[in-house]
């Protein structure tokens, strides 16, 4: 590696990946488990929210799928999708910032890597949002700070809970500074949610929680859910192994680790996240708990646009 700065290298911009790797044995229709290489029905693995029925194995989950498997039916209304990122370093790395931008914008057909909502869990009128790991690995620039600090905003003036559900990389490199601004800004929000409004917020950590994101809101949450064998932490562990030139523990910065250690509330699997957090919302606010508790996710309803941000 000696001679090329980190960002050349080949590996920088992976990131860690739990879809099954393109696998010419895999049939149309189909996505063989990384877990437990069962071939699973693309519309089945769809409606169990992407986790495997045989080995539990939780693949990564698309914002709107989301978003709907965790609000009730037909609450959702989406904000802020109009914002966009500029490149106003004008930066360069391996090819233009502005080139990655518009390739996950195509690729993805949305502006950034975080889609927010108004709805409701349990009849509890909530704040929502999620990151997409899809579009430059989740990472946090302008537009993502933005639209989080919005979030908790919006929750702040409704008096309302939030809840955000993170997968990110962390800090985006490419808008140097600017990006490393959003962990102040959006922390600060969410002060303003406890301070003023006096409502909790929920973070739900899934696979990866890392970097910038992981050292901001994603874990200042009043309560702090993980979905199982998620990997949680700032640096990655080679990193850290190469730093501290030592072995790291078995199964450290998964969320089964952290929460041996203290540092998250319940590893909750994602068929239950809903049930979950609805049930916690309800015992925080003081309303009276669901009849039909238990429930399981209804049939996802179309997202309606908020007519105005
Ligand atoms: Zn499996």
């Amino acid at each position: 590696m000696a001679g090329k700065r980190w960002f050349e290298r080949p590996d920088a911009m992976a990131v860690p990946s739990r879809e099954s790797a393109a696998d010419p044995a895999t049939p149309e229709f189909y996505t063989r488990c990384p877990s437990c290489t069962e071939l699973l029905y693309d519309e089945a693995l769809r409606e169990a929210i992407k986790v495997c029925g045989r080995c539990g194995h939780h693949f990564p989950l698309e914002p709107e799928l989301r978003l709907l498997s965790l609000c009730d039916v037909g609450t959702l209304v989406e904000h802020d999708g109009h914002l966009v990122a500029r490149d106003l370093l004008g930066f360069f790395d391996s090819k233009p910032y502005k080139a990655r931008l518009a390739s996950s914008q195509k690729a993805i057909g949305r502006s950034d890597a975080f889609y927010s909502a108004s709805g409701a869990v349990w009849g509890v009128p909530v704040e929502v949002g999620c990151f997409d790991f899809r579009f430059m690995g989740g990472s946090m620039g302008a537009v993502v700070g933005e639209s989080i600090t919005r979030l908790y905003e919006r929750a702040t003036e409704r008096k309302v809970p939030a809840i955000v559900v993170s997968a990110s990389g962390g800090a985006r490199m490419q808008e140097g500074v600017l990006s490393l601004m959003q962990m102040a800004r959006t922390c600060a929000a969410l002060g303003r949610l406890r301070d003023e409004a006096g409502m909790p917020y929920v973070s739900v950590l899934t696979h990866p929680t890392t970097g910038g994101v992981a050292a901001s809101f994603a874990m200042l949450g009043d309560i702090i859910l993980a979905e199982p064998r998620s990997l949680i932490g700032f640096a990655g562990p080679r990193v850290i192994k190469e730093t501290i030139g030592q072995a790291l523990p078995e199964g450290f910065q998964t969320s089964e680790y952290l929460l041996d250690h203290g540092m998250i509330d319940a590893i909750v699997e994602r068929s239950a996240l809903r049930s979950t957090i609805g049930r916690l919302l309800r015992q925080l606010l003081g309303l009276p708990a669901l009849p039909d508790e238990g429930r399981t996710t209804g049939t996802p309803a179309p997202v309606r646009e908020a007519g105005s941000a």
